[in-house]
């Protein structure tokens, strides 16, 4: 009998417990269903952390989630905190958290579905279809390059200084992820910097193609400086398979992809770190939204990207490729048949709030599984 699989789950602030709530019912529904059961502990962060215990996360979470198989992450901050010096801010929460967890590669899918093909801002045609994932360097780069800061000049102008260091073993750390994905995907690999205007991102070239042959001959590797990826982004976005590329690139273009699918509600993020001498990999997942202080408490939340969250966990930390399928398709076929939260409407659809939404992707998967 294999061990139960150790989830911790954090549900944050604002509806991050509201969508956690409709994740754990689909939790509850494979570990019933499925040959996989589950040890569940729920633990504060955030906002709702500093309220319980006066921090936005204790060593004491930090240990469980080191202890923990994978942590599933609603959503930190809001209003209430706002005031708050940095140091004692909710999104020290997950910052704490990938520090602490090492978690240094960000997964994004960009994935366009079906029924939902209308809620992008650009043509049917051109995202109709569109499944691409963009692999972000999380931990190195320009937002963590020495030196940094502000310096005063002789002649009493300021001068703003941030630096994009990168070494050959980070660079190839995330590439071998993106590599492993690429392999599990279409088995396309487009490396993304600026080399012809950084050494850095000549470095980074060079260690892609290097780590590419060395390791991974059966991946089709290609590059593309940042700003014509942005453009290609927009312009045909179904050329890519996996995407993968620094911090700062990867925070640009990550978002610009979120946006080709129209909905925050829908989308779910992995972070991951490198793998311990047993083979288990530290990894994080969380919708890309947050806590929307805005809608919190009024039940009408979408859950989907809290619960493709959970269903990317289930694919990428224990590789239950067809529990982590069946979530994906029984969110479609939910959409499919018109039900809709507010924030993915359409004409001729119907409104239904969190939990109802949470049942009816609770009743596809009893359909999907008789
Ligand atoms: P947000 O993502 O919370 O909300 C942006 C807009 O999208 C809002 O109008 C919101 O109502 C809507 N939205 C987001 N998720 C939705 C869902 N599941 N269903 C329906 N509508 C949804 O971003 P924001 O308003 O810029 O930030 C609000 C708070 O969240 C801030 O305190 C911010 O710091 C925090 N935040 C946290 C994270 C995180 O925890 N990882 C990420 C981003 C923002």
């Amino acid at each position: 009998m294999p061990a139960n699989k150790r989830l911790l789950l954090l549900p944050g602030d604002g509806i991050g417990p509201e969508v956690m709530t409709e994740v754990r019912r689909v939790i509850d529904w494979v570990g019933r269903n499925r040959a996989v059961s589950f040890d569940i502990t729920e633990d504060f962060v955030g906002g709702a952390a500093i309220d319980a215990v006066g921090k936005p996360i204790t060593d004491e979470t930090v240990a469980r989630a080191k202890a923990a198989d994978a942590v599933l992450f609603g959503a930190v901050g809001g209003p209430k905190w706002d005031k708050l010096g940095f140091a004692q801010r909710p999104e020290i929460g997950i910052l704490t958290l990938r520090r602490e967890l090492g978690l240094f590669a960000n997964l994004r899918p960009a994935l366009v579905l079906d029924p939902l093909v209308e809620a992008s801002t650009l043509k049917p045609e051109v995202v109709r279809g569109l499944d691409l994932m963009i692999v972000r360097e999380a931990t190195g780069g320009i937002y963590f390059g020495e030196p940094r800061g502000v310096d005063m000049l002789p002649d009493g102008q300021k001068r703003g200084i941030n630096t994009e260091v990168y070494t050959t073993g980070e660079i190839e750390r995330v590439g071998r992820i993106a590599f492993e994905l690429a392999g599990k995907r279409a088995g396309r690999l487009c490396s993304v910097e600026k080399a012809n205007v950084m050494e850095s991102g000549l470095l980074w070239r060079e260690t892609m193609t290097a780590l590419g042959a060395r390791e991974f001959p059966g991946i089709a590797l290609s590059h593309m400086y940042a700003d014509n990826c942005a453009m290609q982004l927009v312009r045909n976005p179904r050329q890519f398979d996996v995407i993968v590329t620094s911090n700062l690139f990867g925070d640009l273009l990550s978002d610009l992809a979120s946006m080709l699918t129209g909905s925050l509600g829908m989308l779910p993020s992995a972070t991951l770190g490198a793998p311990d001498a047993r083979g288990k990999r530290p990894a994080l997942y969380e919708p890309i939204h947050g806590s929307a202080p805005d809608i919190a408490g009024k039940g009408i939340a979408n859950p989907m990207a809290e619960i493709l969250s959970f269903a990317m966990l289930l694919r990428w930390s224990f590789t239950l490729e067809d529990e982590a399928a069946m979530i994906e398709r029984a969110c479609t076929n939910v959409l499919a048949t018109g039900l809709r939260t507010p924030d993915v409407m359409a004409p001729g659809c119907t409104k239904i709030g969190t939990t109802d939404m949470g049942t009816e992707v609770v009743k596809e998967l009893d359909r999907l599984a008789a």
